[in-house]
């Protein structure tokens, strides 16, 4: 699942004609200046902040302004912010609309049901988890025939709307419905839906897609997401691969067992930097390919834990040690390996000629890369 900043889904939404407030995006305070100075956004206006976390409002990462020098100084503060630990680097800019009342609306996936559900609260504007449940009308969807007239009735008759802004929600609801489905979005979420005058507008969007669906979305090629430059390449090769603060590297195979060595690294005092999923291979090409990637991360250390299944143990000894010759001194860093399962003796020998001892317990292996990368931190 990818999430989008809000001005890429409203970029969404206007390729399916919902209907939104004029804006545009500003990267600094002199854009938002000029942004409202030419009238390309009207004032007065809303500048918001391009985070991917939501209670931006409630969060000051939201801000009002009447004149173009305002738009400057609310552009600038929230520039600087560090919004629940993201940077904020964009802003979108839009026109203040006058609010009548502000609605929620979402189309998402439910996994039980199996079905696509559409979500309805007359209480927008504020976190869905914390409305009360008598207030929230949940519509499954069947997928082939898609949004019923009855369905789109209901949902506008628990949202209280009738004449124009009942009128404007069924045309909504068709274009949302088919945004949905031709993105593979997972969630399309619209919080608040404000009503103004006689018509309903997006006043935010949340839009998270199906990123393995990304082979029949060329365009989400440039959608960097928050993805670091490694990761990005990593993305390219195939490769599962993670950075974090810390300073230790795990190189496991299988989603699990790289998550509990994450959890043993941790219990051990030590903080784990970057992880790197090798899943089920059989080709040390692949396994040096790896390797010379967590390099590039510069780890203090690197813990190697592999269970030999599919992938045998001396695939992975044979990949390390040839990634190890390509690495440049300068650039070595202790390891630790822990390699158990199919092929074990094998690869334990061929890491023993390399001059790497395997530690066969768990809780050893762990203690001796938190020591490696400098103790507990
Ligand atoms: P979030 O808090 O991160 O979900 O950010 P939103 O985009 O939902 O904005 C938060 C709040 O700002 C909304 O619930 C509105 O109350 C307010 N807001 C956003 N746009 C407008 C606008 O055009 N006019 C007015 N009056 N309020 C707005
Ligand atoms: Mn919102």
């Amino acid at each position: 699942m990818v999430k989008l900043a809000e001005w890429r889904g409203k970029d969404l939404f206007r390729k399916y004609g919902l209907p939104l407030p004029k804006g545009q995006v500003a990267r600094t305070p002199e854009e938002a200046e000029a942004l409202t100075r030419n009238g390309t956004v009207p004032l007065p206006c809303v500048i918001k902040a391009q985070v991917l976390s939501g209670g931006r409002g409630k969060g000051g990462a939201v801000k009002f302004a009447n004149t173009p020098d305002e738009a400057r100084v609310a552009a600038a503060a929230i520039l600087g912010l560090e919004f629940k630990g993201e940077k904020v680097r964009e802003l979108l800019l839009e026109e203040k609309l006058p609010i009548a009342k502000e609605l929620y609306l979402s189309l998402t996936l439910d996994r039980s049901l199996r079905l696509p559900i559409l979500i309805v609260s007359p209480q927008g504007g504020v976190e869905i988890e914390s409305v009360d449940d008598s207030a929230i009308d949940k519509i499954p969807v069947h997928p082939f025939p898609g949004l019923a007239s009855y369905e789109k009735r209901r949902a506008g008759q628990t949202l209280g709307l009738t004449g124009g802004p009942a009128k404007s929600l069924d045309r909504l609801l068709e274009s949302l419905w088919t945004l949905f489905q031709r993105e593979d979005a997972e969630l399309v979420e619209i919080n608040p839906l404000a009503v103004v005058g006689d018509g309903l507008v997006a006043l935010d969007a949340k839009v998270i897609i199906e990123d393995d669906a990304g082979f029949r979305h060329p365009e989400w090629d440039d959608i960097q997401d928050d993805r670091t430059p490694l990761e990005e390449v990593a993305r390219e090769k195939g490769i599962a691969f993670v950075q974090l603060d810390g300073n230790i590297g795990v190189i496991a195979n299988g989603a699990g067992l790289t998550m509990a060595t994450l959890d043993v690294l941790k219990e051990f005092g030590g903080e784990p930097g970057v992880f790197l999923d090798l899943g089920g291979t059989d080709d040390p090409k692949k396994v040096t390919e790896a390797f010379l990637l967590m390099a590039q991360a510069k780890p203090k250390a690197v813990f190697l834990n592999i269970f030999g299944g599919v992938t045998r143990c001396d695939t992975v000894a044979t990949g390390l040690v040839e990634a190890m010759k390509q690495v440049p001194t300068a650039e070595r860093f202790p390891l630790v390996a822990r390699i158990r399962g199919n092929n074990e003796k094998e690869g334990v020998e061929i890491l023993r000629a390399a001059g790497i001892t395997s530690i066969p317990t768990l809780r050893e292996s762990a203690q001796a890369v938190v020591a490696a990368a400098g103790g507990k931190a």
